[in-house]
């Protein structure tokens, strides 16, 4: 007797170890009020852990601490961020160019990531950049207590 394509493809889907995980991760993501992007990969097996996949990650605990996402956004909401291309070069929101962060994570990556390169455009080093950061506030990456000209290439290029 011939198989459909359909019931093919729901017997791969039971027993794909990635779409099970996947399914089980998009419900959590739901019920934390994620749509979209983050629950379609989970979904399709592209996306298997609740953990907050930034470089660096603010939370003092746990990269795989959630909460509900609400009005105004809670800093450890899930929040989907434009990866490998930013959003201001472009990047489109998309499975392939997706991964799971925190609101604050996110904030605070994309907020130092985006001086730092307009600082870098008008030429200016390391240490000058790293000390103008400092001036702004503009929070270090976790456990620093201020940016150096090191933190800050190693940030860029994370
Ligand atoms: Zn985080």
């Amino acid at each position: 007797m011939a198989i459909s394509l359909e019931s093919k493809e729901k017997v791969l889907a039971a027993t794909d170890g990635s779409i099970v995980r996947g399914k089980r991760l998009a419900a959590q993501l739901r019920e934390l009020g994620a749509h979209g992007v983050l629950v379609q990969m989970a979904e399709s097996g592209q996306l298997l852990k609740l953990r907050c996949e930034m470089p660096t990650c603010y939370h003092p605990d746990s990269r795989g601490f959630f909460e509900r996402t609400g009005q105004p956004m809670p800093d450890w909401a899930p929040n989907m961020d434009h990866y490998p291309r930013m959003k201001m070069f472009k990047g489109t929101r998309e499975p392939a160019n997706a991964r799971l962060s925190h609101v604050r994570c996110n904030r605070a990556d994309v907020g130092w990531r985006s001086s730092i390169r307009a600082m870098m455009e008008k030429g200016m080093s390391l240490q000058q950049i790293a000390d103008s950061l400092n001036r702004k506030h503009i929070e270090p990456r976790r456990n620093e207590t201020a940016w150096t000209a090191d933190s800050v290439r190693w940030a860029y290029v994370s």
